[in-house]
């Protein structure tokens, strides 16, 4: 039997709206015995089911997975696996020139705290709640099964990303199969996906449909993509056709990691450079008017909301550079991935940018996540990725 949660009177109001998080002041008492990443009942304080979710301590206490359910019905991630599987294959994701997208983006596909990225034959599986962390071989069991999908290998990688007070000590290691190589093909671009050392799940598979119309922007300009990591939007303007590409990161992983993707995708290239540098001191030193295409896609500056005046005035500055510096009829491609941020924070913040360089400046896309980082409707706090492409005069 699993431990029953009861809610303090009043507070089932957000779950009634299917909103997953329960904050802990909102428990009425905690059970005894009750521990970390244990399935609970949850119900309102008049005795109401409410359904079934992961338990956790910290501000969020538990996150609901199944709603009017006293427990995970049988099945319960293969399920839930096989329909986010079915949805990236309507979105038209699974195809022979592209095996790279998120398969689980969290809340999104109704699996709080579990992020699941593919490439390829690889599964890699992210937990960010101690639930999910004792679910891991069930997940990846349920993963190698769904049909269509190939999945092979499951890495499993969430040393980082569990609350370290849980003390799981997790490894990153594979659950199931080992590595056979790491070559995902993204719009019929290839990409060296380096799970094992890289950032995240090894690769921003977030960024793969404004790379898209970044190729469709970039015919013969001269690209500046900054914060390049792998490459990804550098690969993109060569195949649309750009004049030059500079690839700037100060990772110096990076940097190589950027030349070996140009490399495994037009060999002999002579119009790219993967440069190891600073951002604020490679727009400061640069000319102006050098580039007319210029990427910014920085890590979050706000990971939490304490950090948000100070993410914001970073946003401000990075952009006030490239406004001072980019070409007249350049196209600005601008972003934040902090999820604190919100889109008209971030617009201000351009728009602040913009207004400080005294140049007329038009939006011309407002960009998202792509679909198979689904928002749940009752989840807004889902939405992490803006952008703005702008036509700088
Ligand atoms: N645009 C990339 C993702 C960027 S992730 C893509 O499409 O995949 C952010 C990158 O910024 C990381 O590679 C990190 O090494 C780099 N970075 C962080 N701080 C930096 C700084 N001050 N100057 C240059 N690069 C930086």
């Amino acid at each position: 039997m699993q431990a029953e949660i009861k809610l303090k009177k009043g507070k089932e109001e957000s779950l009634q709206r299917r909103h997953p998080w329960i904050f802990s002041g909102a428990l009425q008492s905690v059970p005894q015995g009750i521990e970390e990443g244990d399935l609970v009942t949850v119900r309102a304080s008049d005795g109401t089911l409410i359904g079934t979710g992961h338990y956790q301590i910290g501000s969020i206490a538990v996150r609901m997975l199944a709603f009017g359910a006293e427990t995970l019905p049988e099945g319960f991630f293969a399920s839930r696996l096989s329909e986010a599987a079915a949805l990236r294959r309507a979105l038209g994701l699974i195809r022979p020139d592209n095996d790279c997208f998120r398969l689980v983006h969290g809340e999104g596909d109704f699996l709080p705290g579990l992020i699941i990225d593919i490439y390829a034959d690889t599964a890699v599986v992210q937990a960010h709640s101690p639930g999910m962390h004792f679910c891991r071989f069930q997940i990846a069991q349920a993963l190698t099964q769904i049909e269509g999908l190939g999945v092979r290998n499951v890495y499993y990688k969430s040393e980082t990303t569990l609350p370290y007070k849980a003390r799981l000590d997790p490894e990153n290691e594979y659950l199931i199969g080992s590595y056979n190589g790491s070559v995902a093909t993204e719009n019929g671009l290839q990409f060296n996906i380096d799970w094992l050392r890289g950032q995240k799940t090894g690769f921003f598979v977030d960024q793969r449909e404004n790379r898209l119309l970044l190729q469709h922007l970039a015919q013969g300009r001269k690209v500046l993509n900054m914060f390049c990591y792998t490459g990804g939007f550098s690969v993109y303007a060569l195949r649309g056709g750009a004049r030059w590409v500079d690839s700037v990161d100060s990772s110096s992983k990076a940097v190589s990691l950027t030349q070996a993707n140009v490399d495994l995708n037009f060999p002999g290239c002579n119009h790219h450079r993967a440069i190891d540098e600073d951002a604020f001191k490679f727009l400061t030193t640069m000319e102006s008017g050098e580039y007319d295409l210029i990427v910014l896609d920085p890590p979050a500056f706000a990971k939490h909301r304490k950090a948000l005046h100070n993410g914001l005035q970073g946003y401000r500055r990075l952009n006030a550079k490239a406004f001072e510096k980019i070409a007249p009829g350049g196209i600005l491609f601008t972003f934040s991935c902090s999820q604190v941020v919100t889109r008209e924070q971030f617009r201000l913040a351009v728009f602040s940018a913009a207004a400080q360089s005294g140049r007329n400046v038009r939006i011309l896309y407002q960009l998202s996540q792509p679909a198979d980082h689904p928002i749940d409707i009752c989840h807004p706090e889902g939405e992490y990725l803006k952008g703005l492409v702008l036509y700088v005069e």
